[in-house]
């Protein structure tokens, strides 16, 4: 039974179908629903695909062109549930799809690929408009609030609530991070409440929590640390990252926030080390630093002879005990393993994007959920995770198509 209003009802026989959310994932699973059922997109926002927006503010990385077996090992334990999905829609064929939107992109030198135009605005704009030209309907502000009863969707408007029955139901809500752009994990107890299963959502692609001295906060949040390596747990990421007041955040940070999530999830201390001049041989580094240095400062011989000052010499007197500067071979040791000891993540709010969400198990794969026929999901929402560099909207891409399409065959079947 639905109350929607009349002007947004369709008079046509064919079978119903609604997508909740209008991120990549919801808008993929509508654009292969379309051909073959009456497509309504549900959204709680004002407009859709606010975080893809966002994510256009850093270029919108939306796929990866390395090889397609190293791209697959991105996802770790989800690889083998999503590996069909992700050899459906592989990163070439997200490039071709955003040509034929008429959005060309290019790979950039570390093999991430974004729109030539750096944003995704354009892509979104003529998305939207080639969706609705397929017949697909959109409603915005209409939070959706669980099921009925009967199955029916519930939703949550400005002017009261409604019910809405469909046939074939897409969830692609998201995960939880940056809830003020949408998804903000309000639908964990809907789907716990038909007992589905659903791993806590925990940041990933995070900063974490350092106990900073007054001096760091006060001289060097927000100073980019550029070119360092950062090794954890036997894994070592080139790269830059940003002293913030709290801690650390930025692109070397998120490669190894997972594992270093989990170590300190599970309660045990973590170092995270620094190695701050990784071009640089330790031995030469030290004999460097044991010429003689005359009257001229530890800071102006640390920055002559081994290229460390600003944020890395900071960083250096923070954690570096102060007898390491009298002894050249201790303070070259400390440039290239420089430990620093983490709290904890930054809280999911604040993440890139989130672990957790419906276990995989609870899905065929179609992406229904078993346990609700006629019920699919798709996206961020669903329990993996993936480092940045293209591969989380590829997965939303992937995923929603796998789930639109997997609604377009039970709709055909029943
Ligand atoms: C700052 C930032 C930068 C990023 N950059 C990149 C990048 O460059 N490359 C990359 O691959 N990934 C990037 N990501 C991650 C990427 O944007 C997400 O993984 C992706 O948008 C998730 O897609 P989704 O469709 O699953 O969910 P979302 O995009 O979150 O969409 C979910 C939709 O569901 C709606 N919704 C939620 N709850 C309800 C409800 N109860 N009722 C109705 N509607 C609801 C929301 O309003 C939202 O529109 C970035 C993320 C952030 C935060």
């Amino acid at each position: 039974m639905s109350n929607i209003p009349e002007k947004s009802r369709t008079s046509s026989s064919r079978p119903l179908a609604a997508v909740i959310g209008g991120g990549p994932a919801g808008l993929m699973a509508a654009e292969r629903l379309a051909p073959h059922a009456e497509v309504q997109v549900f959204d709680a926002m004002p407009s859709f695909g606010r975080k893809f927006l966002l994510a256009g503010k850093s270029g919108l990385n939306i796929t990866h062109g390395e090889p397609f077996d190293d791209f697959l090992t991105r996802f770790g334990d989800a690889r083998t549930f999503l590996e069909p999905a992700l050899r459906a829609f592989p990163p070439e064929a997200i490039r071709d799809w955003a040509a034929e939107l008429g959005i060309e992109t290019f790979e950039g030198s570390s093999g991430r690929i974004f729109p030539t135009a750096m944003k995704a605005s354009p892509l979104l704009r003529a998305w939207l408009a080639r969706l609705r030209g397929a017949g697909v309907i959109f409603h915005v502000r209409h939070r959706w609030t669980g099921f009925t009863e009967e199955g029916s969707l519930r939703f949550r408007m400005p002017d009261g609530d409604s019910t809405h029955a469909a046939k074939a139901v897409v969830l692609a809500l998201g995960g939880a991070s940056w809830p003020r752009l949408g998804a903000d994990g309000s639908w964990i107890p809907f789907v716990e409440a038909k007992g589905i299963s659903v791993a806590p959502m925990r940041p990933a692609n995070c900063g974490f929590d350092i106990a900073w001295s007054r001096h760091m906060k006060e001289h060097f949040a927000g100073a980019p640390v550029k070119s360092i390596m950062l090794s954890f747990g036997g894994k070592q990421v080139k790269g830059d990252f940003v002293i913030t007041s709290t801690g650390i955040e930025g692109s070397a940070v998120y490669a190894l926030s997972a594992p270093l999530r989990d170590f300190l999830d599970a309660g045990t201390k973590a170092n995270l080390v620094v190695d701050l001049a990784p071009d640089r041989d330790e031995t030469r580094l030290a004999r460097d630093l044991a010429a003689p240095r005359g009257k001229s400062s530890m800071a102006n011989h640390l920055r002559r002879k081994a290229g460390i000052d600003g944020a890395k010499a900071a960083l250096l007197r923070e954690h570096a005990g102060s007898d390491v500067f009298g002894d050249p071979e201790r303070l070259a040791q400390s440039i290239k393993h420089l430990s620093m000891p983490i709290d904890r993540p930054r809280p999911v709010a604040e993440a890139i994007s989130v672990a957790g969400g419906i276990a995989l198990g609870e899905l065929n794969s179609d992406y229904m959920l078993v346990k609700m026929p006629g019920v699919f999901t798709a996206g961020e929402m669903l329990d993996w995770e993936a480092p940045t560099g293209g591969y989380l909207i590829t997965a939303c891409l992937a995923t929603g198509r796998a789930a639109g399409e997997g609604a377009a065959r039970f709709l055909t079947r029943s």
